[in-house]
Order: structure tokens, then C-alpha cells, then sequence
């Protein structure tokens, strides 16, 4: 059986670096990008290079879903007052999509950016905006874990943890659920299954009675059930807020986080709420995380393409500072339309 492959990317073209990141179903070969499969968006935080995007990103999909119209929503996940950005925006511009969307709102803590920067933005009221328009849940911090459940369905949890920025941010944290282990042929021999459909249904869960009246559990004749994949992505930050963020990073099988200056201006990055290289490889070896994928470079760093041999100022110093952190485990610099696969473990 094939399996789907689920693909997170940054809408991300020369103006905007770093754009939402949106988790879809692709179906056709990878590479070739099917906008209307998205189901999904999340927003890290309301910086104009995060999120822009957005609604031309809305427009794209409708347009390419042609005249099919949907009942599906897509549903958006991002910080409070974005679903009147979302709004206004469709409506300013007369769009009428094809398919509905919700937005779902995270409400931030004070705690997330600095005082004079906090704007509530959760009961900005759309007194003119009809209620039903992009309804969606409105979600509060669970204290107790330190994160907010946002999607819990047959095959993902995603949940976001609290980062500290200019104006408030989020990671956010993507987990496969765990899939049923592999049958034991050799108990299914001892406790007299026959193959054929019982195989199949013990596999997905279900427990099946024997000819001679015996309840065969799945439990029975599982191996252990195989862990999920688990990728993280940080938005804009100078440090996370509590401890949400290395509870759902732990071992991640992949790390994005960003790296806007080198180590020399550390400094500079924290007061404009960014990370250099160390900060950021200080986090994944918090969490243990398998791989560090930095992004999110100042312009003032030349891409590997355009850097002569034996400069320093070019983007691979700061692979470098980042993989000193990390005993020289290698860490990627992310680019445009870079695919990285994560296999599915057995
Ligand atoms: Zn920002
Ligand atoms: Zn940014």
C-alpha cells in the first residue's frame, strides 16, 4: 500500500521569506503542487511576511479548484484577529471562494512580547461582518499543558506551544498518531487464526471469534504499535514562553526554527525578538531533536549560490554555529521549494 505523503511548506517567493505553512494530502507525484488538497493552514504569528500571502494563497485555490464547489472548509489557525483580516479582506476585494473556510483563534498571553507592543485583538468586534463568515473556534492556552489543541483527527495531532517576538508568535507542533503494529504470524499460528479476513480485521483493530468460540483481541496478536513522525515549526522568536515548546519538540524528527542573524549579534536578534544559530541549535538540543532546519536569514547573508570561496559572510557561517552547538551534527539551511523526507518508521 501506498501511503499518502503529507507535505509542510512556506509560502515563500523573493518578497515574502517566509510565509504561513500549510499542511495538505499530496496525492500526485512529489514536487507537483496541488493548492486545492490543502486543507489546512496555520499562521505563526501577524507579521506582514508570515501571513500576507494569505489571501492570495485563498484566491490560487479557489481558482484551482476551478468550478468544482466545495462543502469542505479549509480551515486557518492563527493568532486572534485574524479571522477579520481574512474578512475584510474577501470582502474589500469582492472574492467569493468556492469552498468555505473557518479561522480558528489562538488567544496569546501578555507574556509573549513586550508590553508596549500588545494590542487584544480578540474582541475586536465585527459588528459588520455576519457571524457565520470564517467562524471558527476560539482557542484559549490549556495552562496545565502549556500548549492549544488545535486539530485531534484519526491520523494527526497538532498543537501549538507559546514563543516570545515583537507581537506575539507560535510554533507549532505536528504528530502522526501511532499505527497499529505488525500481526505476529507465529501467536496467530499458536492461537489457531486462519488467514484471510481476520487477518485484516485484528490489523485494523477489530477482534474477530474463532470458529470454536474463542475471542481473538488484537492486543492478542499485535506487535507494539509503531510511533508517528513528528515535525516542528517554530515562527519568529527570541525564546519560547513556558514549557509547552520542549514538551511537544521532544525528540522531534524535524526542527524548523529561525535563524535571522549570525551568533556576533545576538544581541541585535534578541531585541528585535529573533534567534541566531546558537539559540537556535540551544533549543534542538533541548529537545533532542533529530534534525535543525534553520531559516528565516536577514537579507544580509548571500545565499550559498552567490558566496565566494573562502568568504564568511555568507549563509553557511551560520550552519556552522549552529552545528558547533550541536557537536557537529549536521544542520540544513532551509531554501525555496526545498523538499526533505522523513520516512515513515517500521
Ligand atoms: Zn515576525
Ligand atoms: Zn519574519
Amino acid at each position: 500500500m501506498q501511503h499518502p505523503q503529507y507535505i509542510l511548506v512556506s509560502l515563500s517567493n523573493p518578497i515574502w521569506t517566509y510565509g504561513p505553512w500549510k499542511l495538505f494530502q499530496l496525492v500526485l507525484p512529489p514536487g507537483v503542487v496541488i493548492f486545492w488538497r490543502i486543507t489546512k493552514i496555520f499562521i505563526t504569528h501577524l507579521h506582514g511576511d508570515h501571513f500576507f500571502g494569505l489571501p492570495g494563497l485563498l484566491c490560487t485555490i479557489s481558482l484551482q479548484s476551478g468550478s468544482t464547489v466545495t462543502k469542505q472548509p479549509i480551515e486557518i489557525y492563527g493568532p486572534a484577529g485574524l479571522r477579520d483580516f481574512i474578512w475584510r479582506t474577501m470582502e474589500l476585494s469582492h472574492t467569493e471562494l468556492v469552498f468555505p473556510y473557518v479561522v480558528h483563534e489562538l488567544v496569546p498571553t501578555a507574556d509573549q512580547c513586550p508590553t508596549e507592543e500588545l494590542k487584544d485583538f480578540v474582541h475586536v468586534n465585527r459588528a459588520d461582518s455576519p457571524p457565520k463568515d470564517g467562524q471558527g473556534r476560539t482557542i484559549l492556552l490549556d495552562s496545565e499543558e502549556n500548549s492549544y489543541l488545535l486539530v485531534d483527527d484519526e491520523q494527526f495531532v497538532v498543537k501549538a506551544f507559546r514563543l516570545f517576538h515583537r507581537i506575539p508568535s507560535f510554533g507549532f507542533s505536528v504528530m502522526e498518531k501511532k499505527r497499529p503494529g505488525k500481526l505476529n504470524a507465529q501467536k496467530l499460528k499458536d492461537l489457531g487464526v486462519p488467514p484471510g479476513p481476520a487477518y485484516g480485521k485484528l490489523k485494523n483493530g477489530i477482534s474477530v471469534v474463532l470458529e470454536n468460540g474463542v475471542t481473538i483481541s488484537p492486543q492478542d496478536v499485535l506487535k507494539k504499535p509503531i510511533v508517528g513522525r513528528k515535525i516542528c515549526i517554530l515562527g519568529d522568536c527570541s525564546g519560547v514562553v513556558g514549557d509547552g515548546g520542549v514538551k511537544l519538540c521532544f525528540e522531534a524528527d524535524l526542527l524548523i526554527h529561525e535563524a535571522t542573524l549570525d551568533d556576533a549579534q545576538m544581541d541585535k536578534a534578541k531585541e528585535h525578538g529573533h534567534s541566531t544559530p546558537q539559540m537556535a541549535a540551544a533549543f534542538a538540543k533541548l529537545c533532542q531533536a533529530k534534525r535543525l532546519v534553520l531559516t528565516h536569514f536577514s537579507q544580509r547573508y548571500k545565499p550559498v549560490a552567490l558566496a565566494r570561496e573562502g568568504e564568511t559572510d555568507g549563509i553557511v557561517e551560520l550552519k556552522k554555529q549552529a552545528e558547533s552547538v550541536l557537536d557537529l551534527q549536521e544542520v540544513t539551511l532551509a531554501e525555496d521549494f526545498m523538499v526533505i523526507g522523513i520516512p515513515i518508521k517500521k
